[in-house]
């Protein structure tokens, strides 16, 4: 292998954590924001409903106050006409108050509306709220699991990030920041083996000329297909480094 990759390999280890692990995160987050999404929905809802609700009653407060005038008015219209003599002045009364009488009709099936209307809106907010509070209630532990988890999350995240830091301090810096701007690009692992002639990055089959090429492990070698860095997987490098291949032979018997 050629030695500089040497160094950059365990750090692709760590950024291949740290890239699941900000995944994670970002699921997390995102079950939170829908919980929050679904409250603000509800809050939102209730408080126009309150608003609607408000609107309603004030308009009832003044169909109240115009029946209460047409009420007055029709007492009035009575008294006058007890006092009359003249059969034409009586007539007139009369016509008046039928008509008032009509307005009180139209007034109070307005107002019975209204209050109708009133009661239903009222029974719909109270069913908001009632969703709010016990959706509230219901996520109230899983969004206390949520951010205990993603509390864990930054803190393992911390952990990975600091002794990755540590070890790019000893890679060496050309072949790292190739290493780090192909990363960016593929989030993925960038620095790969070859195996059975592919590129085990993109699958695609490699030339026994390219094979022989990064054996020698003299320089770097691209794959020509998805851009990834070689490397030759001696079969003693196998341990602990990467992903198992071949299962090895048995050298010793043992108890
Ligand atoms: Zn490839």
């Amino acid at each position: 292998m050629h030695e500089l990759l040497k160094d950059i390999l365990p750090i692709q280890e760590f950024d291949m954590q740290m890239i699941q692990l900000m995944r994670l995160k970002r699921e997390r987050q995102k079950e939170l924001n829908n919980i929050n999404s679904i409250k603000n929905d509800l809050q939102q809802k209730s408080m126009i409903k309150d608003g609607e609700i408000i609107e309603l009653k004030k308009n009832i407060r003044i169909y109240e106050g115009e029946l209460k005038d047409i009420v007055d008015k029709i007492k009035k219209l009575e008294s006058q006409q007890n006092q009359v003599k003249k059969v034409e002045e009586f007539n007139a009364l009369s016509h008046e108050i039928s008509q008032a009488g009509r307005e009180r009709a139209t007034k109070e099936q307005r107002l019975s509306d209204l209050y109708d209307k009133v009661a239903a809106e009222g029974d719909i907010l109270k069913s908001l709220n009632e969703s709010l509070e016990s959706t509230s209630e219901s996520s109230k532990a899983l969004e206390v699991e949520i951010k205990e988890s993603i509390a864990r999350i930054n803190k393992e995240g911390q952990g990975i990030k600091s002794q990755r830091d540590a070890l790019v301090g000893k890679a060496d810096p050309e072949v790292f920041h190739i290493y780090e701007t192909l990363l960016k690009n593929k989030k993925d692992r960038v620095v790969v083996s070859i195996e059975n002639r592919c590129c085990s990055g993109c699958h695609i089959v490699l030339t026994a000329q390219h094979e022989n090429l990064v054996r020698k492990g003299e320089r770097l070698v691209f794959c020509e297909h998805c851009s990834r860095i070689h490397y030759w997987q001696e079969s003693e490098a196998i341990e602990g480094v990467a992903e198992p291949s071949k299962p090895r032979r048995r050298r010793r018997t043992t108890k």
